[in-house]
């Protein structure tokens, strides 16, 4: 939730967030809601390692990171947030210690286990913006339903081989479509990387995109809102496609 009591920038942070200030679409105001906000990341791999250094490092005051794996050396091909050293440690330790390496100004806190639908929704009423960076479809329903239920922008990101794909379902607009509009069933079929393989950037391109989106839907500048991006990096063609909410949605339809 939006951090009230804290009023001010000071004079470190003025000059640590000066180039992003200057822009008059975030300036002194909009750098002090995103000091004020709190995003939570679900998944600290290859989408949420970006995700939460581009996110620390541009101020968003209080970081939630929520992963309950630990750091394994195939993941370092990818997931930049972590080093050799943290080989074994929790996701969410290794990243938080390296975020606030980053960035001492802001909060991080951490989550290292499996979360109830319950947890999930109580967690998802106290952030202001909601990122999927994880991997599989149960997670990826559950968090659609929780930021659905408690009226928050969830930032969706999906990576694989040398494809992205991209979209932000903001829940405080009426009219969003949600990610069930998009895959209306865990159809079995889902892809990892672990089993199709990853170029490593590929999740860097996606998951910069994805802190992007959630810096704007923050400051309440226009998002990807009923559009999906879609990139692929193999020909360096990306596509925005129109993403209308389905009213036969099990999720967020009126049928
Ligand atoms: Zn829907």
């Amino acid at each position: 939730m939006t951090d009230t009591t804290k009023t001010e920038l000071n004079d470190a942070e003025l000059s640590r967030y000066s180039r992003q200030i200057l822009l008059p679409e975030i300036d002194y105001t909009g750098q002090l809601k995103l000091a004020q906000s709190h995003a939570v990341i679900f998944g600290l791999g290859g989408l949420g390692s970006p995700v939460s250094l581009y996110l620390a490092a541009a101020g968003v005051g209080h970081l939630t990171l929520v992963d309950f794996d630990d750091v394994d050396d195939s993941n370092l091909q990818r997931q930049i947030v972590h080093r050799e050293a943290n080989i074994g440690q929790a996701k969410v330790a290794s990243a938080q210690s390296n975020l606030k390496a980053l960035n001492h100004h802001i909060k991080i806190d951490t989550l290292s286990r499996k979360l109830k639908a319950s947890d999930v929704l109580e967690l998802i009423q106290t952030a202001d913006v909601v990122l999927d960076c994880t991997d599989n479809f149960d997670a990826r329903f559950a968090l659609n339903q929780a930021c659905f239920k408690a009226k928050k922008p969830l930032v969706s990101g999906a990576a694989i081989r040398w494809e992205g794909q991209l979209s932000t379902y903001d829940f405080r607009q009426e009219n969003s479509p949600c990610y069930q509009c998009l895959y209306p069933e865990n159809n079995g079929q889902e892809l990892t990387c672990s089993q199709s393989g990853i170029l490593s950037p590929v999740v860097g391109m996606v998951g910069s995109m994805q802190a992007i989106e959630a810096v704007k839907a923050l400051l309440d500048l226009p998002t990807l809102t009923g559009k999906l991006m879609i990139m692929d990096a193999y020909t360096m063609m990306i596509r925005t496609l129109n993403l209308k909410k389905d009213p036969a949605c099990k999720q967020c339809g009126k049928l």
